[in-house]
C-alpha cells in the first residue's frame, strides 16, 4: 500500500495561522476529505479531487478517506483548528481499530493546527497561563450527565476551562445549563470570555463575569473561556482589556 493519509489542521480561520507542514500535506495530496466548511476555506489545486461532507458522520468519513488511501491516494482529511482536539484524527483512529488489520500497515500522520482556545487566548493575552482543561459541550457522542459532571468538578477544582462547542441551534439550551451549573460553584466575579470567530473579519471579543454574562450571546462559532479564580482583567483606557492567569498560585494552607 503506498497511498498516504494525512489530518490537517486547518487553524481557526486565518491562512497564516496554518503551518508550513499542512500546507505542505494539502499541496501534495490527491484527495481532500472533510466538512464542507472547513473545505471552503481551501482553493483545491487543478486535478485534486474534493470529498466533501455534510458535519454528520465522522466515522463514516474517516472510513472512505482511509479507502482512499488504501487505493493509493494521498488523502488529506482536513478539520479546522488541530485535528485531535474535538476532531478527525480521533475518527480515524476509531476506524483504524474497527477496521481491517491492514489499515495498520498505512502511512498516517496528524499534522497539528493552532486550536479555537489557544487563539483565543492568545487575543486576550494569557488566560490559559495556570492549570487549564478543555471540555466540549456537545452532547452528540456522550451523555449530557458526563459532561455535567465534568463542567462541576473543574469549576470545583479551580481549572480555568475552554468550553468547546457551547451552542448550536439544535442544541440552544445547554449553555443556559452550563452558566447555572458554574454558577452554584464559582464566584459571580469569575472571569468570563466570549471569543467569537477568532481570526476571521467578524471576530468578536466580550469580557465579563459570571455573575454579569449572557449565556445566550454564545453560538457554534463561539470558544466560551471560564477564568480561574486567580485570572485578572486589566482595564485599558479606550482599548480591550488584557485577561491573564498569574503563574503563581499561593498556598492557601501555609
Ligand atoms: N478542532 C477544532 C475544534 C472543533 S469543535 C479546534 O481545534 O479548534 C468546534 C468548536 O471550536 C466551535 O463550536 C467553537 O467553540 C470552537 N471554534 C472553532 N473555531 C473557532 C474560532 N475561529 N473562534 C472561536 N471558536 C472557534
Amino acid at each position: 500500500m503506498s497511498g498516504t493519509l494525512s489530518v490537517v489542521g486547518l487553524g481557526p480561520g486565518p491562512e497564516r495561522w496554518i503551518t508550513p507542514e499542512a500546507h505542505e500535506a494539502l499541496e501534495a495530496a490527491t484527495d481532500l476529505v472533510g466538512y464542507r466548511t472547513y473545505l471552503a476555506r481551501l482553493a483545491p489545486k487543478p486535478g485534486q479531487r474534493v470529498h466533501d461532507s455534510d458535519n454528520g458522520d465522522e466515522l463514516m468519513r474517516a472510513r472512505h478517506a482511509l479507502s482512499l488511501a488504501r487505493e493509493g491516494a494521498h488523502v488529506a482529511v482536513v478539520s479546522g483548528g488541530d485535528p485531535g482536539v474535538f476532531a478527525m484524527a480521533a475518527a480515524v483512529f476509531e476506524a483504524i481499530e474497527l477496521g481491517p488489520p491492514e489499515l495498520r500497515a498505512l502511512d498516517v500522520r496528524v499534522l497539528p493546527g493552532v486550536t479555537a482556545m489557544l487563539a483565543a487566548a492568545a487575543r486576550l493575552g494569557a488566560p490559559l497561563g495556570n492549570d487549564f482543561c478543555a471540555i466540549n459541550l456537545s452532547d452528540n457522542l456522550k451523555p449530557w450527565h458526563v459532561i455535567e459532571r465534568r463542567l462541576t468538578l473543574a469549576a470545583e477544582a479551580d481549572f480555568a476551562i475552554a468550553l468547546y462547542n457551547p451552542a448550536s441551534r439544535a442544541r440552544p439550551e445547554q449553555v443556559h445549563r452550563a452558566f447555572a451549573l458554574l454558577r452554584a460553584v464559582r464566584d459571580a466575579a469569575t472571569v468570563v470570555v466570549f471569543a467569537k470567530a477568532i481570526g476571521r473579519p467578524d471576530e468578536e471579543v466580550h469580557v465579563t463575569t459570571l455573575g454579569a454574562a449572557d449565556p445566550g450571546f454564545a453560538d457554534m462559532r463561539t470558544l466560551l473561556l471560564f477564568g480561574a479564580s486567580t485570572t485578572r482583567v486589566l482595564e485599558r483606557p479606550g482599548r480591550a482589556p488584557w485577561v491573564y492567569t498569574p503563574r503563581r498560585v499561593e498556598d492557601e494552607r501555609a
